[in-house]
């Protein structure tokens, strides 16, 4: 991977009320001595309202680990019932807003556009926005995969400058690997996630493309995280399920 530190985020989706976050942070804690944070950047992205409880853990404990949102308003403030903004998210520590995850894609509606509004929002209030994209299995079965996501990269960070595209994360997570235990092979991982680093320096240059991490997802677990993350191209990854299981989230961050 080069220069790139990789990056290891937990998204918990729906899961854990505030109690269960601070008893998950905990145990994540004690297993990732601060050592491993040399190598490896470790997130976690629990719901909205854990955040508070994650800050006061990792604050008072003057953790190593980061944490982030699983979604971000492309709103500021204002009459937009139920949104949350980047603002609240920064005041509140946050480092990363995931982005476009292919649950928000599909079942809230989520386009291409939307994304990029949010990208944008995550930006301007010093968030590291974590973009995803991914095919569905159609799209793998017909053999358009690479064309897709090229595509979903570029639209979802459409007109945003080098400097802008430099802070960005992606992830590569196809639909039909998230939360089915089908992952990806490590083959199928790097091509893809060479072809959104090819799709950055388009819209870049190379050499903000190559600084760029571009992370896989989907039933990404402590046995075959350590191929996926071997890729050239593959800087980390997103997980979801394996994130909740702090011994095998640790193991994950130590592997990667
Ligand atoms: C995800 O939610 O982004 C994800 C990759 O889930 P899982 O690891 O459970 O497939």
């Amino acid at each position: 991977n080069g220069p790139r530190k990789p990056l290891i985020a937990g998204n918990w989706k729906c899961n854990l009320n505030h109690l269960e976050a601070i008893a998950l942070v905990q145990k994540i804690a004690f297993a990732l001595p601060e050592k491993y944070f040399e190598k490896v950047d470790v997130t976690v992205i629990p719901p909205f309202t854990d955040i508070r409880s994650v800050q006061t853990i990792v604050d008072g404990d003057k953790l190593l680990l980061t944490y982030g949102a699983q979604d971000v308003s492309e709103h500021d403030s204002g009459a937009y019932t139920g949104e949350i903004s980047g603002a609240f998210l920064a005041k509140l520590g946050c480092t990363y807003a995931v982005v476009g995850h292919s649950e928000r894609r599909t079942l809230h509606g989520e386009s291409n556009e939307t994304v990029l509004a949010k990208t944008k929002a995550a930006l301007k209030h010093g968030l590291t926005p974590i973009v995803c994209v991914g095919e569905g299995l159609d799209v793998r079965e017909a053999g358009e995969h690479v064309a897709y996501n090229i595509a979903q990269v570029k639209a979802s960070l459409a007109g945003l400058n080098a400097a802008e595209i430099a802070k960005v994360v992606v992830a590569y997570e196809p639909v039909w690997a998230i939360g089915t235990g089908r992952v990806a092979s490590a083959s199928d991982a790097q091509q893809v996630c060479a072809a959104v680093r090819g799709a950055l320096a388009e819209l870049a240059d190379q050499a903000t493309a190559d600084a760029v991490r571009v992370l896989y997802g989907g039933s990404v677990n402590a046995k075959n995280v350590g191929e996926i993350v071997g890729q050239t191209d593959v800087d980390g990854a997103l997980v979801g399920g394996a994130s909740l299981k702090s011994d095998e989230f640790a193991q994950l961050s130590a592997i990667a």
